[in-house]
């Protein structure tokens, strides 16, 4: 599709090849292989001299076209599907590093994602530096030789901390490194790091690329030729979309837009309430003025996003009593659907983090975060009200 259509456009238009039968809305390919005319086709499908699907380990056509759309999205020339946000991740890795090679990562990053590059990866002898997510320098002094890799997620999960791509981008080509964000939290209507020098893009379309809290789903983008070392990690090992997760993507996809508008309106409304609000502490939403990095949010951000987080007063009996007492809220660690969730991360996502080094991160016990959903502000608000105070 032509590169020069909106956003919403790309959403709705692009990745689209009809079947003989003219369908209009994205077919379903339930197909785990495809049937050759002849035995000289399959020898050169095999061979790679023919295009076109062979096993759905290696493509799928319902697959192809969420990886057409998402990299319409994304401004990527590749998008490889992946089972899962962490299976994209591995992916990433696995296709473009090898023992003896050396990561950079924020330190503020998915639990799972620490968990993948300090106790699992290490095993293969890739080692990982974690450093602070928002300061360039320590990502320069924590560079060794064979450093191939930066690794951040912005903003960061629940403290709303922001990396400044750009800068990041401008130290790891400096270094020889290549820089991938994890996308999840903005996703690319919010923020396109393509477009302010990163390499590769991480997506757990699990969040809001499905919006609606349905299925498992990941994907990593970026320039033809470093996807296609992704590609072939992911043909051998088989970490693959199911198609189905795909087709629920495609559609998923089309409404990201509108949602990503709405869900950052409210959680705007939301933040600026909470600030107001007698037993609230600190409010961390990159879209509030008070947000250290507000300057920053606004040149690499096109809103705030729909997530947020905040302390109340009296610690985990306060946070608790909050989360207890909402009716229409869920207690949930996920994110990203139309329903808006509630997480007290002290005790659930960064539970497994010692209690010293979670106070030292800033994650405090009276900290709760929200994923705004597509419920009315003033019903949020009211639902947030009944355990405040
Ligand atoms: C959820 C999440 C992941 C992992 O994705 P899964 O689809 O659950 O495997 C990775 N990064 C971020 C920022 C996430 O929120």
């Amino acid at each position: 599709m032509e590169e020069d259509f909106d956003i919403e456009t790309l959403a709705v238009r692009s990745g689209i090849h009809r079947s003989q039968f003219g369908e209009h809305s994205e077919a379903l390919y339930l197909t785990s292989s495809f049937v050759f005319e002849s035995a000289a086709q399959a020898a050169a499908r095999f061979r790679g001299d023919e295009p076109g699907n062979i096993y759905a380990r290696f493509t799928n056509p319902t697959v192809t076209a969420f990886q057409e759309r998402l990299a319409a999205l994304e401004g990527a020339q590749s998008c490889i599907a992946t089972a899962s946000g962490m299976s994209a991740i591995l992916s990433c890795v696995m296709g473009l590093l090898s023992a003896g090679d050396h990561i950079v990562s924020s330190r503020s990053i998915f639990g799972s994602t620490v968990q993948l590059f300090g106790n699992i990866l290490s095993r293969f002898g890739i080692e990982t530096t974690f450093v602070s997510a928002s300061n360039a320098s320590e990502w320069e002094k924590a560079v060794r030789p064979n450093t191939k890799l930066f690794f951040v997620e912005t903003p960061s999960n629940p403290l709303m901390e922001l990396s400044d791509i750009a800068a990041l981008s401008a130290v790891a080509k400096k270094c020889g490194a290549w820089l991938a964000v994890d996308n999840c939290f903005c996703t690319p209507v919010i923020q396109r790091p393509l477009d302010l020098g990163a390499d590769i893009v991480i997506h757990s379309a699990t969040k809001y690329l499905d919006g609606q809290g349905r299925v498992l789903g990941g994907a990593v983008l970026g320039s033809s030729e470093l996807m296609e070392g992704v590609r072939n990690f992911l043909r051998t090992a088989g970490p693959t979309m199911s198609a189905f997760n795909a087709w629920i993507f495609l559609k998923g996809m089309e409404t990201l837009k509108v949602r990503m508008d709405a869900q950052s309106e409210s959680a705007r409304e939301i933040a600026l309430w909470l600030e107001s609000r007698p037993g609230v502490g600190k409010v961390y939403y990159p879209g509030l003025p008070s947000h250290p990095q507000y300057e920053l949010a606004k040149r690499q951000q096109k809103t705030g996003g729909a997530i947020l987080s905040f302390e109340v007063e009296g610690g985990r009996d306060a946070a608790w009593k909050i989360a207890d007492s909402t009716k229409l809220i869920s207690i949930t660690a996920n994110l990203g659907d139309t329903k808006t969730t509630i997480t007290h991360p002290a005790t659930t996502t960064h539970g497994r983090i010692s209690p010293e080094a979670r106070e030292a991160a800033g994650i405090g016990e009276g900290l709760l975060r929200l994923a705004v959903g597509l419920e009315s502000a003033n019903d949020i608000i009211r639902d947030l009200s009944l355990g405040l105070g």
